[in-house]
């Protein structure tokens, strides 16, 4: 998506060549107008498919999830990362490695949200070794709902996650995916 790819090249930081920064339009501070336009790509990329829910994950992948429910008209269910362990039966559970945090993550989705009825798109900012997307992959699982796709707003080329993910078989869409980065130039290569 050019208008994307764009706007990564112009305000985006590279960290460490292995982490991009998009606090000023994705992150921490949001352009509305640039994320309307990302959900309609989504609809248009998965036009077809029917979907009764969108799923996510809390924080940063609600905005980018938002709009693409939004537009399709169906719920936006956030798994919720959480510390405590609360398993009354009425949860689904996955364990999620950060790729950020380098921590283990407990993520979470309440049984009456997602269930064996729901054909599930799954949405999220980032996509590097792909544990996000795993983990929200065994939630929708555990409810017996059908995946029906994958949309990523950015996607690290470089890592491993895009090629796990579609080797298991999934419909993977990414609106940007970058090729390699370099901290010391600035230089961003986007596959076409
Ligand atoms: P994965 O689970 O695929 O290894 O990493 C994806 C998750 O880590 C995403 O939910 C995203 O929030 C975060 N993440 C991974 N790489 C980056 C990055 O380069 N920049 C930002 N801002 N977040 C990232």
């Amino acid at each position: 998506m050019q208008i994307l790819k764009q706007r990564i090249q112009k305000d985006g930081l590279i960290k460490d060549n292995q982490v991009l920064k998009v606090d000023s339009f994705l992150n921490h501070q949001l352009d509305l107008a640039l994320l309307e336009e990302m959900g309609q790509e989504f609809c248009r990329r998965f036009a077809g498919k029917p979907i009764t829910k969108v799923l996510t994950i809390e924080s940063s992948g609600i905005a980018i999830a938002y709009p693409v429910a939004r537009e399709l008209g169906v719920p936006l269910v956030v798994a919720k990362k959480t510390q405590s362990v609360n398993l009354d039966g009425e949860l689904y559970v996955a364990e999620i490695e950060s790729f950020t945090h380098e921590i283990t993550q407990r993520v979470i989705v309440s049984k009456k949200y997602l269930t064996g009825q729901d054909h599930v798109l799954i949405i999220d900012d980032f996509l590097a070794n792909g544990y996000a997307l795993q983990g929200l992959i065994s939630l929708a699982e555990a409810a017996d709902a059908t995946v029906e796709g994958l949309g990523i707003a950015i996607e690290k080329g470089f890592q491993k996650g895009g090629k796990r993910i579609r080797n298991l078989g999934y419909h993977l869409e990414s609106l940007a995916i970058i090729d390699s980065m370099d901290e010391k130039t600035g230089t961003i290569s986007f596959r076409d």
